[in-house]
């Protein structure tokens, strides 16, 4: 798919199209045409990219895009994973983040959020293309993904039956994992 500005279509790829890995429908009442041979797993380039800038630069990066939140909560409405009829944002007691319009509390927003949808996020990116302000909120995602993926060996949206790693555990679940 092709990228839309507010008025206008671009030549270039939607950014979710060039690492999505899974062209063929998980499930489908009737596929048109033939099943497409996959390509090879995503690199997650992106967050290697991220990952070998110094602590330093990444904090930087992203003091500055937290400069940029407006607090619209546009991310927030579109995902299909953030249904909570109370988002911790909006709550007061306990207040998780303050209301305040300030990079402090904007990255603490991002940052929760991002933990929110680890293990749930489908990396359909929506939540960076309607980004007013053009956060790339894919990179925290997708960082999740990975470590999602690296850890349970799970990808979220692919099995109907499958539960989230992260929103269920076994009584011996290792306390260390990770360590
Ligand atoms: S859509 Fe962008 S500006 Fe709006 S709350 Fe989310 S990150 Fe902030
Ligand atoms: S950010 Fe967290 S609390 Fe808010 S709607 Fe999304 S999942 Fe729910
Ligand atoms: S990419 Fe993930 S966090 Fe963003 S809207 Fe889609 S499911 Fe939600």
């Amino acid at each position: 798919m092709v990228e839309w500005g507010w008025n206008s279509r671009s030549d270039q790829l939607q950014i979710r199209c060039n690492w999505c890995r899974q062209h063929n429908p998980v499930i489908y009442d009737f596929l048109v045409g033939e099943q497409v041979t996959e390509g090879p797993p995503d690199d997650f380039a992106d967050i290697a990219a991220m990952e070998a800038k110094s602590t330093e630069e990444r904090a930087a990066f992203w003091q500055e895009q937290a400069e940029h939140c407006i607090r619209c909560y546009a991310c927030r409405q579109t995902c299909p994973g953030c249904y909570c009829i109370d988002c911790f944002v909006e709550q007061l007691d306990p207040e998780w983040v303050g209301i305040r319009i300030a990079p402090e509390e904007n990255l603490m927003w991002n940052t929760i959020r991002a933990f929110h949808l680890a293990g749930r996020c489908i990396s359909c990116n929506e939540c960076e293309r309607v980004c007013p302000v053009n956060i790339p909120l894919s990179l925290p995602n997708r960082r999740m993904e990975r470590e999602v993926l690296d850890l349970f060996d799970y990808r979220a949206g692919m099995s109907e039956d499958a539960v989230a790693p992260l929103i269920t555990f076994k009584k011996d679940d290792k306390l260390g994992i990770g360590e």
